[in-house]
């Protein structure tokens, strides 16, 4: 018998019908079994009232691959408003092993780091399913507008590249035969290439960013829109394809995507077609965000994060919409091929987009002649020699022309209103995952090694720091005594084990305080001890009186006091009870990257 789907069930009524997925849960009312279904399309529920149908499913885990013959019958309780009776089950693959995460919950109840650590089985809950539904039609959206309305030639450009197409500092190496090559910030150089062939191309390409900072809206490999056009009247033209480009991709979500949105709650962006965004030059949005808040940021060459979402409040406010343009950067922000403004060179004509809080597009028209482009160049100080290959296509005769790239996760994630790029990132990669895994942390063990690490972590990152000898000092408190003045608060990091996991927990905090156990538990997730100072030797090599506030190199959660963050200074044991450093209680934050919360007393 032929398979059908979960939401071709209705059209079945009373007849018999054969469905087959995943077990996704079972619920039980007394001798009533509902056994919920799960394919691609959607949930089935099975009435089980027969008892050798019931034992077919003992034991057995959601995840499970089954094959249901029964009869399609109407009901007011199934959620598709039809339900199978009288099933007849064949256990295609029985899964016994029981799964970490709730999946098979509407809503995952875990944190993202856990949603992340088990993501392969994660991504089949229904939430997340529809996230990445969203994000596939949104690709294909970009696809049709770009062939359809358009008329842009689609071009497929490499990722593993010579130079980097704009310099720059977060760039990944790559072993490339006898040579360092680097994977691709963006296409630029080609889509430029391509405008000279084709006038209007654009592109779904991968981007690599080796960017250090663990931020909401960061991904070290992300993909990105890229367009490109050639031959305009006015630079604004661009804005006007990236204008319709995203209410295109909005109507188009509400056509094809009404069931996912539903799923994610109902409300995605508003880009209303009769409502054009908002065009603000950049002096003009820095007032307006002066204006609404009192925070005055006129001075500052870029937007900060927290005008990014004034600014579009006040679109949504003023407008009703979630976008809004800021145009006319000033040179100094933006790359050397930018466009200098004819009435005033130290402007641009280049846009950020702004949605729903956050940029998801930069862009803007490009210088065009070779002599434009060597000027350019010189005036970011870089030298024109490096720039052979970009600079070979004006010699040849370029349009004006300009573009923009536009962020895929970004764009689904502000589409969507959600909080992390994680989150709508299938296999993210980040400072501490590649490809959705946890980088397994290089493990240290033994006071001299560690104090070496550290040293060499805090050069690399071009910290200041004093290091010093001393007195053995078993207790923080003698320590910070034996250190004298200048090296800041002492920080006593203390190693706990999880009383049912007895996996080990550092937390931090400062030597003037005490620890709040309750606090850690509940932050923690479970009730904790402190470790045994023979595991702890045993375990790290380390003593007590010892230990630095570095987890992160023994491989075990850190967690820092709110307190250590709000010291200008901090000095700490080094792995050697003779030996401490001082730094900047910042820049330990930023190395060591710890969770940080509320966990001391006096
Ligand atoms: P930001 O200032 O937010 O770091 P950017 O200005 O450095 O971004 P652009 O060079 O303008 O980024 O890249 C164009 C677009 O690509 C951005 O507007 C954004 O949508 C996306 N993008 C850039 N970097 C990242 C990243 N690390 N992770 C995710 N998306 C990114
Ligand atoms: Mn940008």
């Amino acid at each position: 018998m032929q398979r059908i789907l979960s939401s071709e069930l209705s059209s079945y009524v009373n007849q018999t019908v054969r469905v087959r997925g995943w077990l996704n849960n079972v619920r039980s009312f007394g001798k009533l079994h509902f056994l919920i279904l799960r394919d691609r399309m959607g949930f089935t529920q099975i009435v089980i009232q027969n008892k050798e149908e019931q034992d077919k499913l003992l034991g057995l885990q959601p995840g499970s691959i089954l094959s249901v013959e029964g009869t399609a019958s109407l009901s007011t309780q199934a959620e598709l408003g039809v339900e199978i009776i009288n099933p007849k089950i064949e256990v295609e693959v029985p899964i016994s092993a029981v799964c970490p995460v709730e999946y098979y919950k509407p809503e995952i109840p875990s944190d993202l780091e856990f949603i992340l650590d088990h993501r392969s089985v994660s991504l089949r809950n229904r939430k997340l399913q529809a996230v990445f539904k969203i994000q596939a039609e949104i690709a294909h959206a970009y696809r049709l507008f770009m062939h359809e309305e358009v008329k842009a030639v689609e071009y497929f450009a490499p990722c593993i590249i010579g130079a980097s197409s704009e310099g720059g500092a977060e760039i990944f190496n790559v072993d490339y035969f006898d040579y360092t090559a680097t994977l691709a910030q963006s296409s630029q150089l080609y889509k430029q290439i391509m405008v000279g062939v084709n006038e209007r191309v654009f592109a779904l390409m991968p981007f690599f960013r080796a960017e250090h900072s663990n931020t909401p809206r960061h991904l070290a490999e992300g993909k990105q829109f890229e367009f490109e056009m050639g031959f305009f009247e006015h630079w604004h033209e661009i804005l006007d394809v990236q204008e319709k480009c995203i209410k295109y991709i909005v109507q188009y979500l509400h056509k094809k995507c009404a069931k996912e949105i539903e799923i994610l709650g109902g409300t995605i962006i508003k880009a209303p077609q009769e409502v054009p965004f908002p065009r603000l030059t950049f002096a003009k949005a820095q007032e307006i965000f002066f204006q609404r808040t009192g925070i005055d940021e006129r001075n500052e060459p870029d937007l900060s994060p927290a005008a990014e979402r004034e600014l579009c409040q006040y679109a949504l406010e003023e407008f009703g919409t979630d976008l809004v343009f800021v145009l006319d950067w000033k040179t100094s922000k933006r790359p050397f091929y930018s466009y200098p403004k004819e009435e005033n060179p130290e402007y641009t004509n280049t846009f950020d987009l702004l949605c729903a809080g956050t940029e998801i597009t930069s862009g803007g028209q490009r210088r065009h002649t070779y002599e434009s482009m060597v000027e350019g160049i010189r005036l970011k100080e870089m030298d024109p020699a490096n720039f052979e290959d970009y600079l070979s296509i004006f010699t040849y005769g370029m349009p004006p022309h300009g573009g923009f790239g536009m962020g895929l996760e970004r764009l689904t994630m502000t589409i969507l209103k959600l909080k992390n790029i994680r989150e709508v990132s299938l296999f993210p990669s980040d400072p501490k995952r590649i490809a959705g895994n946890r980088i397994k942390a290089k493990l240290f063990f033994g006071g001299e090694n560690i104090r070496n690490e550290i040293i060499h972590l805090l050069k690399k990152h071009e910290m200041e720091f004093t290091h010093v000898t001393h007195e053995a000092t078993p207790t923080s408190a003698d320590s910070t005594r034996a250190r004298g003045e200048g090296m800041g608060q002492g920080v006593k990091a203390l190693i706990l084990r999880g009383k049912s996991s007895k996996k080990n927990y550092q937390c931090n905090i400062l030597s003037n305080r005490k620890l709040d156990m309750k606090a850690v538990s509940e932050l923690i997730g479970e009730k904790c001890e402190f470790e045994d100072a023979e595991v702890i030797k045993e375990r790290f090599g380390l003593v007590l009186g010892s230990i630095p506030p570095f987890g992160s190199l023994l491989n075990i959660d850190t967690f820092f006091d709110e307190g250590i963050q709000k010291e200008e200074k901090v000095s700490f044991n080094c792995g050697l009870i003779t030996e401490s450093i001082g730094m900047r209680s910042q820049d330990l934050l930023t190395i060591v990257q710890p969770k940080v919360g509320s966990f001391s007393k006096e």
